[in-house]
């Protein structure tokens, strides 16, 4: 634990201002002994977290605007403890949403380039069976009822096996990772044809990536979030992750714009090195560092990190905000007999439909938000430009076996230190690092508040909402 600094507060520079870098930065700030001078850093001429999010004009007068989070930034009990308990904390407004998910498999892809090919559901899904699914009218009766109970039993085998049959951990003698999900899957005998149709494209959209990509992952991950999970509403928050943003900002001295290039421990501290607007190269002395980035990123400021972050995988995700229906109107035909206006109107009531359109390799995830937005992850089919309202790309942190060796040794307690064969430790010369990916789980928000968490007691500093238990 560091020392208290009698003299002057420390200078600590937080880099990036996703979720990990404003709750990082929040922490710091709130020290109760006032130990620590924060400067958020972006390279972006906006903070991060709702830079995508869509803001839609409410119909009804006197209401507030509702907020479309671009990307999702959903949660649900259990998994998203700190999360939580930090929403509540800073007196976050979050609801319950329930969703209903429909399942379509595409054809080939020799044949599925285009919407027209787009067939109907073949299974919808109730978020933890809330209601009734519907029954896609496009589906013979018998022929779902077998489905049904077919997925059903699946899921039941799959929900007993999170529970009962643990996954393979890393052998500390012998070096050996721990078992991938794609191993523990075939281990359970869990049939392919349930994998591939219903599971991969399940968390694959949780996940945002290729089934392939997915089945790499470590098993545990998945496991235990859906042992965390099981049986747990889902939240939201209410207007948007902008109401977090602005409460987690408040009093931070935040600079934009400022894309940094290098940082390198100094003996008077840490330098990092940036370009601003006027592309001009300029170099600033902070006694204390925290990298809030992506490990691509870190690991090419940072080179002491250079090894070891190369080896975590990560992709690029598309998300799409648009109008445009046609992918989903085959899905629409099948369960709904309600008039678009009316299903909206009825959307906005409760409960979300995500629609998952499914190859070989990919999921694309159609979210229908309340007033007609669609917000398309992964896209598969063109979509009418004219019907567009935002597109961006995100870089999403991945798992394996491998990355999770490097990224839990990087974060080990320091009194187990010498069993890492790896060197560098998050806080060694003065730099930390935070963000989705830098925990021992799923890289989602709540890896962004533990870790938070984590910076703040290494520095002595309390958390708010951990110590008013
Ligand atoms: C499509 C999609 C859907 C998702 N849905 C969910 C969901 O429903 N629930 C959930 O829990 N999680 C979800 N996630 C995951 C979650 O959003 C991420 O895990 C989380 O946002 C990561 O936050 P972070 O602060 O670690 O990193 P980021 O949000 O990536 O922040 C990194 C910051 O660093 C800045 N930066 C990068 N390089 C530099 C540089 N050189 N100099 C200065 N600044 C720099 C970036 O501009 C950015 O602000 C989703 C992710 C995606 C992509």
């Amino acid at each position: 634990m560091e020392k208290t600094q009698l003299r002057r507060p420390r200078s600590v520079a937080v880099v990036g201002t996703g979720m990990a870098g404003l709750t990082t930065a929040h922490l710091l700030h709130q020290d109760r002994e006032k130990r620590y001078q924060v400067t958020l850093l972006e390279k972006r001429d906006q903070i991060s977290l709702s830079a995508e999010s869509i803001s839609v004009p409410s119909k009804e007068k006197n209401n507030p605007a509702i907020w479309a989070d671009v990307p999702m930034r959903a949660f649900a009990g259990g998994f998203y403890q700190n999360l939580i308990r930090m929403y509540d904390y800073l007196a976050v407004n979050y609801h319950a949403q329930p969703f209903l998910f429909s399942f379509t498999r595409l054809p080939k892809p020799q044949d599925s380039s285009t919407t027209s090919c787009i067939p109907g559901p073949s299974m919808v899904y109730a978020s933890n069976f809330h209601q009734v699914p519907p029954v896609p009218r496009t589906v013979d009766l018998i022929h779902w009822l077998v489905e049904a109970v077919y997925a059903l039993a699946c899921y039941v085998w799959f929900t007993f096996c999170c529970f009962f049959v643990a996954p393979h951990e890393e052998d500390q003698k012998t070096g050996a990772p721990s078992e991938s999900l794609d191993h523990y899957l075939r281990r359970i005998w869990l049939p392919q044809t349930y994998v591939v149709n219903y599971l991969l494209p399940l968390i694959s959209s949780v996940c945002t990536c290729s089934h392939h990509e997915l089945l790499c992952f470590p098993a545990s991950d998945v496991l235990a979030y859906k042992r965390q999970t099981h049986s747990q509403q889902h939240f939201v928050v209410t207007s948007g992750v902008q109401s977090v943003q602005q409460k987690l900002l408040q009093g931070i001295d935040v600079r934009l714009g400022i894309n940094l290039t290098q940082v390198t421990p100094q003996n008077e501290g840490v330098q990092i090195t940036y370009s601003a607007a006027d592309e001009q190269t300029t170099s600033e002395y902070f006694d204390l560092v925290v990298l809030a980035v992506s490990p691509d990123v870190a690991a090419s400021l940072f080179s002491p990190l250079n090894s070891q972050l190369s080896a975590i995988p990560t992709t690029t995700v598309e998300t799409v905000a648009h109008t445009d229906e046609t992918s989903i109107l085959p899905m629409l035909r099948a369960t709904s007999s309600l008039s678009l206006k009316k299903r909206n109107s009825d959307l906005s009531s409760r409960t979300q439909r995500i629609h998952f359109f499914s190859n070989d390799c990919i999921t694309e995830a159609v979210h229908e938000q309340p007033n007609s937005i669609l917000v398309t992850t992964n896209p598969l089919f063109p979509l009418d430009k004219s019907k567009i309202i935002r597109s961006a790309n995100f870089t999403r942190v991945l798992r394996s076996p491998q990355s999770r060796m490097f990224i839990n040794s990087i974060f080990r307690d320091r009194s187990q230190r010498k069993v890492s064969p790896y060197s560098w430790h998050s806080g060694d010369n003065g730099v930390y690092l935070a963000g989705g990916w830098c925990w021992d789980g799923m890289v989602l928000l709540e890896g962004c508040i533990v870790s938070a968490m984590r910076v703040a007691a290494d520095l002595g500093v309390t958390v708010p909402w951990d110590s008013a238990e």
